[in-house]
């Protein structure tokens, strides 16, 4: 059986969420789906479907552990996530395994998405008080009398909804500063990743075992829907944009804010001056790691036609000899959704149809869950390879005249999360033409691993940022208090206000405006 008939027979066993609430109340048996590994389709792990009912009691107990938690000082919760780090990193191996049966990457590569997930840990526990704590204000010279502050307050429960792609760093990017900035969290992991979600819940409730302060609700998509419309604070999703907009509709209801992190269609442009091995390897591990399952992937390669002949020798060379495979030497491992190689040979169709060619690759790559390297050139940019976002091994590359070109042909789509330039000369000036949250100027993905740097998209690409000092306030509200601290330099908030005042307010409002 394969791994989609073993997931759709267990899943056809499971009720509906109406049917799920009554079997919940009535007591009977909670339903369950499998995760199962994309490779072999043998089940990892059999987690139950939450109800709604279920996400909502479960939302309750977050609130009152909310209460304990937010009531904590920055130190007291920065010294219990320290401790979960270190859960984390001693027992990261077994970890990266459950990660790798999962979703099918490489071991190596789930250990790599672990080591740079704790970074962020780190940082958002070390610099929640500095970015979040109060501070005073400046009042200005017509307040003197008055003094003020601000801080940023936990909104009480986040509920984040997360992606399989990267299991462990995508959601984290949410819990970790979810949970610095004083918040209970309930997370929805994706149904292909539940196992991973369960671990980390599981570890955090060893260090903190008094209250359920992170807790998982596994399931389907019903179960991320019942999240958004729990009552919780704030959801933050990760996900494609097509759900984005389900889970934002969902949310509105309640008037409950949202944070989007959702896909992306990346470029990498390469300048004439560009050191071209770098740009190539870049390109490789940009689209194609990870089976090319990154919002963050190279998708859209755009050459300076000085060095496309050269450029593209050299990315044909690196992509021949990379290999998916469910073996440990293989690169790359098989796609993690039963349903991606079809949307990738839909790609790869739809550009040679209009007269793009495969030089690496190309319709025969793509198998029932292994889809080898494609490098498809002069790719039409009305296709759907060049429009959506593949999310598989492919690299669509296209010669420019110019890099003005580069940029106009990048900023035309509506997606805009990452991007790369490399260049020697006009990197930084290329970088911040291009419409995208985050640009790297020669190198792929690291600005996902500096904790100091907030993620995120615009466009479809969604809005909102985790990371850095903006991933910690996007799970607070700024609280300001201004107080009296002189008696009124000018009373201007009293029914005694005198005409002399309205007078001399006028006439320092002109000296300062005027
Ligand atoms: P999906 O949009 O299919 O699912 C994302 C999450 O939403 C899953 O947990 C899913 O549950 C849940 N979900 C599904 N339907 C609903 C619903 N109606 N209401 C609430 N939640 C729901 O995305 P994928 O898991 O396939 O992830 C791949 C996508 O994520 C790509 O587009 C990728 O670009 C994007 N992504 C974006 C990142 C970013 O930071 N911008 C980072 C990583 C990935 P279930 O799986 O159980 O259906």
């Amino acid at each position: 059986m394969s791994a989609a008939d073993s997931r759709t027979e267990n899943l056809g066993a499971a009720v509906s969420t109406a049917e799920q609430t009554t079997a919940a109340q009535a007591g009977a048996v909670t339903p369950t789906f499998d995760s199962l590994d994309p490779a072999s389709g043998d089940v990892v792990g059999t987690h139950p479907v939450f109800s709604a009912a279920q996400v909502d009691e479960t939302v309750a107990r977050a609130r009152a552990a909310a209460q304990w938690w937010g009531a904590l000082s920055f130190e007291e919760r920065g010294e219990r996530l320290k401790q979960w780090r270190g859960v984390i990193a001693r027992r990261m191996a077994q970890l990266a395994d459950i990660s790798h049966l999962e979703t099918g990457k490489p071991t190596s590569d789930a250990q790599l998405e672990i080591v740079m997930m704790l970074d962020h840990l780190a940082w958002a526990a070390g610099n929640a008080r500095k970015v979040l704590g109060r501070k005073k204000v400046r009042t200005g010279v017509m307040a003197a009398d008055l003094g003020a502050s601000v801080e940023y307050l936990p909104l009480g429960v986040i509920g984040v909804i997360g992606p399989w792609n990267f299991p462990v760093f995508t959601p984290m990017g949410s819990i970790a500063y979810a949970l610095a900035a004083g918040n209970a969290v309930v997370f929805k992991p994706s149904e292909f990743t539940p196992g991973v979600g369960k671990w980390l819940v599981d570890a955090f409730a060893q260090v903190v075992p008094e209250h359920p302060v992170l807790q998982l609700v596994t399931g389907l998509g019903e179960t991320g829907a019942a999240l958004c419309r729990s009552g919780v604070d704030k959801i933050a999703f990760t996900g494609s944009t097509n759900t984005g907009k389900k889970v934002m509709a969902a949310c509105a209801e309640t008037l409950t804010p949202v944070l989007i992190e959702a896909g992306g269609k990346d470029v990498l442009l390469v300048d004439a001056d560009a050191d071209l091995d770098a740009a190539a390897e870049a390109a490789v591990w940009g689209g194609l790691s990870n089976a090319g399952q990154a919002c963050i992937g190279t998708e859209r390669v755009y050459v300076h036609e000085h060095v496309y002949d050269e450029f593209v020798a050299k990315l044909t060379d690196l992509a021949k000899n990379l290999r998916a495979g469910d073996d440990p030497e293989a690169q790359i491992g098989p796609m993690t959704m039963p349903s991606q190689p079809r949307v990738v040979a839909d790609h790869i169709t739809d550009a040679l149809s209009r007269g793009a060619r495969a030089l690496v690759g190309g319709l025969g790559a793509v198998g029932e869950r292994l889809v080898q390297p494609t490098v498809l050139v002069d790719v039409p940019e009305d296709s759907i390879a060049m429009t959506e976002e593949t999310f598989g091994p492919t690299l669509a590359v296209n010669k420019v005249r110019d890099m003005d070109e580069a940029v106009t042909l990048a900023n035309n789509s509506r997606y805009g999360l990452g991007a790369a330039v490399f260049a020697k000369q006009r990197g930084q000036e290329l970088a911040r033409r291009i419409r995208s949250g985050m640009t790297g100027v020669n190198l792929v993905y690291l600005f996902a691993a500096l904790p100091d740097l907030p993620f995120g998209g615009v466009g479809d690409s969604g809005f909102g940022r985790i990371h850095g000092p903006d991933g910690l306030k996007e799970f607070t509200y700024a609280k300001s208090i201004a107080h009296r601290r002189l008696p009124p330099l000018l009373a201007l908030t009293t029914f005694a206000r005198t005409a002399k005042i309205d007078k001399l307010m006028a006439t320092l409002t002109v000296l300062r405006h005027g």
